[in-house]
């Protein structure tokens, strides 16, 4: 009977497969509360829900970000046009914020640009991303950074595609594709 309940188990872990994480660990769940939209797996829209903000240390930040995130995500750098591993992907699904999971991009509006950064014409919802203005490099632009975690993302330029005519230029090192399930596609 032991390998009965064996199989169940595996059986009962594989139905529980969980969502993948919108609320972070107990150690990030430290800031003020932030109100920010929800999306499951297969890009539902689930409401908004108001989670505590994600305010970590920069040592914190680079211990559990790769080195080109961290720098881009928490200090605002740049990655260079076409070494990220985003610009080219064009599978369906939702990218989110490599710092704190939150859903900040449909791939439906994500287009071709030719800057070599992804590149996007409207955020998944307003909630989750925060515009800033930026006057670095002797020119005024509009920063974008995650709602939650504070995550440099990009800028946003008024040359896009219709329907918005907006081109949200992003860091590949920012964002985590996260590809629609098989079957719902
Ligand atoms: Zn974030």
């Amino acid at each position: 009977m032991k390998w009965l309940a064996f199989i169940a188990a595996v059986l009962l872990a594989g139905c529980a497969k969980p969502e993948p994480r919108v609320t972070a660990g107990p150690f990030e769940a430290n800031g003020p509360p932030v109100t920010i939209a929800e999306f499951a797996l297969d890009g539902k829209a689930r409401g908004l829900v108001s989670v505590p903000r994600v305010e970590l240390s920069d040592d914190q930040w680079r211990a559990r970000l790769s080195p080109i995130s961290f720098k881009v995500t928490r200090h605002k750098e740049t990655e260079f046009a076409f070494t990220g591993k985003y610009h080219k992907t064009h599978d369906a699904g939702i990218y989110r914020c490599i710092g704190c999971n939150t859903a900040l991009f449909y791939s439906a509006t994500k287009f071709e640009s030719g800057t070599g950064w992804p590149s996007f014409y409207e955020p998944i919802a307003k909630e989750n991303v925060e515009m800033r203005v930026d006057n670095s490099l002797g020119i005024s632009r509009d920063e974008v950074v995650c709602r939650r975690c504070g995550a440099h993302l990009g800028h946003v330029f008024p040359d896009g595609p219709e329907p918005t005519r907006l081109r949200y230029c992003m860091n590949s090192a920012s964002l985590e594709f996260v590809p629609f399930p098989k079957e719902t596609k």
